[in-house]
């Protein structure tokens, strides 16, 4: 059996930015030349959730409203509280985007990565089926894991 790493470094724009994996996934599938396995596509950051979902921008808009109501930026979150946070203070504490309480409870009802079934060379995805990450927080450098695995 194969194992292949790759690394995606993107830079995403903002809150709730959907961005496309699909066609990076495909290529290191074709490059690996596994025909039976699967790949697994692994965001390595707390608030950078990765989801099989359709591409289509009136979804984006209306998942993007549902969490905004579901979990609303401006609330109490004791992440956000200085006053009383003592751990994993690595950025600066004054800084907005250390106060990100909203990004990481939304990150706890996603999902942080996907796999996904290659048959013949081919990834088994649903005509309308993408991979995609999506930025929980403000805009960030980020890094996704694809490692393709098989025979
Ligand atoms: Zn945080």
């Amino acid at each position: 059996m194969k194992i292949i790493n790759n690394v995606v470094k993107l830079k995403s724009n903002s809150y709730i930015d959907f961005i496309d994996l699909t066609k990076d996934v495909e290529k290191f599938v074709l490059q690996s030349k596994i025909k039976n396995g699967q790949v697994l596509v692994y965001s390595t950051h707390t608030t950078l959730a990765i989801c099989i979902n359709e591409s289509e921008r009136g979804i984006f808009a209306d998942f993007k409203d549902l969490l905004c109501k579901l979990i609303p930026k401006e609330t109490y979150y004791r992440h956000n509280d200085l006053s009383i946070r003592t751990e994993n203070l690595v950025c600066d504490p004054t800084a907005s985007d250390c106060l990100n309480g909203h990004s990481h409870c939304t990150h706890f009802l996603m999902r942080n990565s996907e796999v996904v079934p290659i048959i013949d060379g081919k990834l088994m995805l649903g005509i309308w089926q993408r991979i995609l990450a999506i930025e929980l927080d403000c805009s960030r450098d980020r890094t996704v894991i694809i490692q393709t695995m098989g025979v």
